[in-house]
């Protein structure tokens, strides 16, 4: 298996990281990469088989990844973790808030119990894995903690109501935590990615409700991005390389929201204007 490669600037060996989604997608992504590094990361989600599976691949490659199952939407078992973490590594220094889902669909037929889960998984989620985290790097006075966003933290997005206002909440839970907690030692950002070739995406694109062609055309990289291009702005963040951003959204999304033109194709033809 490939691991992905961090780079070395980022001085992450022997720092203790937790990553929630760390089974999938970018948190799979980032997990490896760090543990490539030489940190001890722990990588939580709800299916341990889906966890132990990243571990048996981390450790094929001679990468050691401790697996902790939690479901961010359960505070206790959030704490749990974050209590195994410090009482097999002795502290915490960074975590990855990845856990997130993606519901589509227009939002008249939205149910408050579709948008309440939305918001439960990917806002609260975060918060309540930042705050149990948030604790024990407070008590410690150091700390760095990166939340997943999304280009629909910046936007709106048709037919992602839910989806699109949690990821605005992680950008607000990520300003106020830094200006909470900056003074304390505790830095607070995010990663803002486009589309990334995971199993979210992938299984949207499968159902139907993701125009890949569309999104190639819209982004001006010309495709998605894969996981391992989001190791670096993540680990960037989490690292002292990154000790005095704070409150910061990283924007990582191909050129998306830095085009308002056309998508590609979309006007060739030369010639004036009119
Ligand atoms: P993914 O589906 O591979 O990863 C999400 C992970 O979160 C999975 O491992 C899943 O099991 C876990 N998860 C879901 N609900 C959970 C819960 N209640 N408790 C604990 N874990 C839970 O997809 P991904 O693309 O790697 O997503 C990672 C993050 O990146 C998400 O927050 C997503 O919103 C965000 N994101 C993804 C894209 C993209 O294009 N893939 C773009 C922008 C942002």
């Amino acid at each position: 298996m490939a691991v992905p490669q961090a780079p070395d600037i980022l001085g992450l060996s022997g720092s203790s990281l937790l990553v929630t989604g760390g089974g999938t997608g970018i948190g799979r992504a980032v997990a490896l990469a760090a543990a490539r590094a030489g940190a001890e990361v722990t990588i939580s989600g709800r299916r341990r088989e889906v966890l132990n599976e990243t571990a048996r691949a981390a450790a094929e490659s001679g990468l050691v990844l401790d697996v902790a199952t939690a479901d961010v939407c359960d505070s206790a078992s959030v704490a749990r973790v974050v209590t195994s973490v410090l009482d097999r590594r002795g502290r915490l220094d960074g975590v990855v808030n990845a856990a997130g889902i993606a519901r589509f669909g227009p939002s008249e037929d939205l149910t408050d119990e579709e948008f309440s889960h939305v918001l439960d998984v990917n806002l609260v989620g975060a918060f309540r894995v930042s705050r149990a985290a948030g604790r024990a790097m407070l008590a410690a006075g150091h700390g760095s903690i990166v939340h997943i966003g999304s280009l629909t933290s910046l936007g709106g997005f048709a037919g992602r109501t839910a989806y699109t206002v949690s990821k605005h909440g992680v950008v607000g839970l990520t300003r106020t935590l830094a200006a909470e907690w900056g003074a304390s030692g505790v830095r607070v950002n995010a990663v803002a990615p486009g589309f990334v070739r995971t199993p979210m995406t992938d299984l949207a694109i499968h159902r139907g409700v993701l125009d890949l062609d569309a999104i190639e055309r819209r982004t001006p990289l010309g495709r998605r991005a894969e996981p391992v291009e989001m190791v670096g702005p993540v680990l960037f963040l989490l690292s002292d390389a990154a000790s005095y951003v704070n409150g910061a959204c990283l924007v990582a999304d191909g050129g998306w929201t830095a085009s308002v033109g056309p998508p590609s194709g979309f006007a060739a033809a030369r010639g004036p204007a009119a």
